[in-house]
């Protein structure tokens, strides 16, 4: 087992697949866009830009989840939480602006709001506090989905619901195809979204739009050796999804996980912010949980918030139109400590993960 963790961190197979790569180096700008935060903190913490060859770009999409929750949701949040229902979330999620405050702030103020590692701790405080009313905030994409899915199926208390703002990744790449100024000659697909749906989940975008598809895993290695695999198909003039990372994921995915997001959801439309609403890329509870659902449950409707806070570039960083440093406002007025949008709140969002590691190549 140790002998296989060196092994994904060996400096002499990382110097080959870096001059495997330069021995591609394109003829025209290539644009690899990832949609991971996890990719984002390998790619930068390890300085992976560096060692690409001229001419190609690998670009963080909307990969981190609380960066795309729509303020519509977050607004929601914070009003249950201000009429006194116990809100509870992810902490990545507390710190980010909403229209009129975040979630840490209305619990400076008194609201009941707490941190909670997973639904199921939700859960846990809503039976330990049965007069208290308990909304679970779930946010996440396809990995983080099932644990709610596994919840709301285990008959949770009366006093337990879900504001659902989970959100599908293959809707949301499918949305950056058609998107002008995005141009995506290749994805880099995510390792954690990918042992859910499987591989098998890109075949379309493969097959019917022609981008290459590579699933990586999460080591500086892994991410070197799946963006070899990349540049080989641009090279070749091939679209297909491969697979670098079947340590962990199947072309088919995690059966039982789909058949509890399947059980538990319905797919719905939902907005994402900074980019607007797409379709079928949402999850909303099954009508036959609605008495766990917070959105029926409680009368707090949905509002258009503040999406885009003024002079942010979150909503270019979120769709691959520009990188971090190309927002005036990074590393001056907006930073981890002072965030302005939501990109540099989360440990995932990818101003946060540029400020941290000082990742600023030259895209
Ligand atoms: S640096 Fe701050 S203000 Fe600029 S895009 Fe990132 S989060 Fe938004």
């Amino acid at each position: 087992m140790k002998a296989d963790q060196f092994a994904l961190r060996d400096p002499l197979r990382g110097q080959a697949l870096a001059r495997a790569l330069q021995r591609l180096a394109p003829e025209r700008p290539v644009r690899i866009v990832h949609v991971c935060g996890t990719h984002e903190i390998t790619i930068s913490e390890h300085g992976l830009r560096h060692v690409l060859p001229e001419g190609v770009s690998v670009l963080e999409g909307p990969g981190c989840p609380v960066c795309v929750t729509s303020t519509v949701d977050l607004d929601r949040a914070v009003r249950l939480a201000e009429q006194g229902v116990a809100v509870c979330t992810f902490g990545d999620m507390m710190r980010v602006p909403g229209s009129r405050k975040t979630l840490d702030e209305a619990r400076a103020l008194g609201a009941p709001v707490h941190t909670v590692l997973s639904a199921a701790d939700a859960v846990g405080l809503a039976r330990k506090n049965p007069a208290q009313d308990v909304v679970f905030f779930a946010v996440g994409f396809e990995t983080t989905a099932p644990g709610t899915a596994a919840v709301l199926l285990d008959d949770p208390p009366g006093n337990f619901s879900v504001l659902c703002s989970h959100k599908l990744i293959p809707p949301a790449v499918q949305k950056l195809v058609n998107m002008p100024g995005t141009g995506l000659d290749g994805l880099l697909a995510p390792g954690h979204v990918s042992t859910v749906i499987g591989a098998g989940a890109y075949a379309g975008l493969a097959g019917e739009h022609c981008i290459p598809v590579v699933v990586g895993g999460f080591e500086p290695l892994d991410v070197l050796y799946a963006l070899l695999l990349l540049l080989r198909q641009v090279a070749d003039g091939r679209a297909q999804v491969e697979n670098a990372y079947p340590r962990a994921v199947s072309w088919e995915g995690n059966r039982q996980a789909q058949n509890l997001l399947a059980t538990a959801f319905r797919v719905s439309d939902a907005k994402w912010r900074g980019i607007g609403e797409i379709p079928c890329s949402g999850l909303a509870v099954r009508a036959e949980l609605s008495r766990f659902d917070a959105a029926l449950k409680y009368d707090v409707p949905a509002v258009e918030g503040q999406e885009v806070v003024p002079g942010c570039r979150c909503a270019d960083v979120l769709v691959a139109r520009a990188v971090p440093s190309d927002c005036p406002l990074f590393g001056g007025e907006c930073t981890p400590l002072t965030p302005v949008g939501p990109c540099m709140v989360g440990a995932e969002g990818a101003c946060a993960v540029w400020h941290r590691h000082g990742e600023r190549p030259a895209l």
